[in-house]
């Protein structure tokens, strides 16, 4: 016996004619540097994107399947391709404006991208990608930025404005199949190739209704959301997606990335949330710091992308911010966890569950799988690799064009899991502590050190800005810690005080004995830390060790 329910497709499209009619007066501020941010609505982003479907149509002869790269900034104009390329039946494919020339190179000639939408400010990054890029026939570029840069290159260039001013405001969107692709996104590749994960229309609709639950970031359209994470960093976590559902209002920085124009932005648009990884937090503490700023109306930020460390959760409660904590993945949509405690404890009895990467929501399932492929129990200690399976989970990565879709391994599970590559134990009622990701463990004398542990604890010294601890080769023991430390301004390096601090919350055979003080922490594309990048530094001899 079957169901008595209509089978109404879960697709973009129908998030789209929500958010234009049902939510029309929730608005998409972008800020753009000068005095007044530019403001649309939800009515008029959803004008507009049928607009540039018609132009994509028409002018440009993108068909159904196509794939069209947007390397743009957090903007209008980055949500109209969100909604209006996914809507059409092409797919969206976010290219991460951060990652080296020879991966983007690959990334588009991969999807086979048949259009570029760009910002103009991001030019200078486009360029000199187009001559390897054959695949690409058309650019359309928006926003400020010096057009000749694209002068004598192969692809026609369009101006988004002329291309989709005077076309209808109303398209007839296909009725697709919701498990055909909306959109695509390469994960940063940091061992082989870059993986394309590819969302359906079906797994988008799923995780925005997720994302929107009380239980995740549950927000409304009495909320204004700043969307720091970016656009091409697993569609900033769902939330253009997301908020055309509830009608959400959007902050986007666009360009402005800098702590002191967040703590601008935040002070005057006043958001009640925002997302970002834990590297933006610290910066934008480092700001308010130094010169206050009123950022008390983010009710709730989620913070993720990587480890957050306690200390900064701490800081932000003093300035009446809470940090929740999340975990996703490229392969999860991302996601994958959020920390809010269970109901009825006090602040304190909170705190344990807060500092965990949080619970699963219904609609991701989860194994902890140990080292000879045995399912390890919810008991908050059996350590092992996460796995999950769901609805808006990766079961594959994109083959290209003509091949077919990939299933390494060491990623999923002979039974169709993710193998996330992270480790770590889950309790009794489902709140998942990371301690590090599989190739970031410290493997001592038969012993596993948690990496992230000795980061937490020496991130809450008073001196400390940033920490980063990886394994290196020693002889005894096979891996040891080193600890490479950012000082705050004014402060001195003493490596004998920073280890007896460390000594006070892990145990003594996990002290590190080699430290070294650097700069900065390498960061990757997306702005998490970049051990890879330490560990050849240290191989290589670039760092001045101190042995204690
Ligand atoms: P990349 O693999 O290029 O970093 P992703 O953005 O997909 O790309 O990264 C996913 C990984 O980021 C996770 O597997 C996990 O290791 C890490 N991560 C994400 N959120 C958290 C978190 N809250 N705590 C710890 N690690 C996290």
């Amino acid at each position: 016996m079957y169901g008595t329910m209509q089978d109404v497709p879960l697709l973009v499209s129908r998030i789209l004619e929500h958010g234009r009619t049902i939510h029309g007066r929730s608005t998409v501020t972008t800020w753009t540097g000068e005095q007044e941010p530019h403001r649309r609505t939800f009515a008029e982003i959803g004008d507009r994107a049928a607009q540039l479907a018609h132009a994509l149509r028409d002018e440009l002869g993108v068909t159904p399947g196509s794939a069209l790269g947007t390397l743009m900034w957090n903007n209008a104009e980055h949500v109209e391709a969100y909604l209006a390329i996914p809507s059409m039946g092409a797919v969206l494919h976010t290219l991460n404006l951060r990652l080296p020339a020879e991966q983007l190179v690959w990334i588009v000639n991969h999807a086979d991208d048949k259009v570029v939408l760009a910002n103009g400010s991001l030019l200078p990054l486009l360029a000199p990608l187009l001559p390897h890029l054959p695949s690409v026939e058309h650019v359309v570029v928006s926003g400020p930025g010096d057009r000749s840069l694209l002068d004598g290159l192969a692809p026609t260039v369009h101006e988004y404005e002329e291309l989709i001013a005077g076309r209808p405001t109303s398209y007839a969107w296909p009725e697709l199949d919701e498990r055909s692709a909306a959109a695509m996104c390469y994960t940063s590749g940091t061992t082989g190739d870059p993986k394309g994960v590819v969302y359906s229309h079906r797994s988008i609709y799923l995780h925005s209704m997720q994302v929107n639950m009380a239980e995740s970031m549950g927000l409304t359209d009495k909320d204004t959301t700043l969307v720091v994470v970016p656009q091409f960093h697993v569609n900033a976590w769902g939330l253009p997606h997301a908020t055309f559902m509830t009608g959400v209002n959007m902050l986007m920085p666009d360009r402005f990335l800098q702590p002191a124009p967040l703590a601008e932005m935040i002070e005057r648009e006043r958001p009640t949330h925002a997302a970002a990884v834990p590297t933006i937090w610290q910066g934008l503490l480092a700001e308010v710091t130094a010169k206050p700023r009123d950022l008390s109306s983010m009710a709730s930020v989620t913070i993720g992308g990587a480890a957050c460390p306690p200390s900064l959760m701490e800081a932000y409660d003093k300035l009446g911010v809470r940090l929740c904590h999340a975990w996703g993945m490229t392969e999860t949509s991302p996601l994958g966890t959020m920390s809010n405690p269970p109901a009825g404890l006090t602040d304190e009895q909170e705190w344990p569950y807060r500092i965990t990467q949080g619970r699963f929501p219904a609609g991701v399932e989860a194994r902890l799988v140990g080292p000879g492929g045995e399912h390890l129990p919810w008991d908050g200690e059996s350590a092992g690799e996460l796995e999950v399976r769901g609805a808006w989970i990766a079961g594959a990565y994109y083959g290209g064009a003509d091949g077919e879709d990939l299933r390494p391994e060491d990623k999923f599970s002979e039974d169709g899991w993710l193998k996330t590559g992270d480790v770590g134990v889950i309790s009794a009622d489902g709140y998942l502590t990371l301690t590090d990701r599989a190739k970031d463990v410290i493997k001592s004398g038969g012993e596993w050190i948690s990496s992230v542990d000795l980061e937490n604890a020496l991130m809450a010294h008073p001196d400390v800005a940033e920490a980063a601890v990886v394994a290196v080769p020693d002889e005894k023991w096979g891996e040891r810690p080193l600890a490479t430390v950012v000082l705050k301004e004014g402060a001195t390096a003493d490596y004998a005080a920073l280890r007896t601090f460390l000594a006070q919350s892990v145990a003594k055979w996990q002290l590190p004995e080699r430290w070294t003080i650097i700069p900065a922490v390498p960061k990757t594309s997306v702005g998490k830390f970049d051990k890879k990048v330490i560990r050849r530094q240290y191989a290589d001899g670039e760092l001045d060790i101190t042995q204690l």
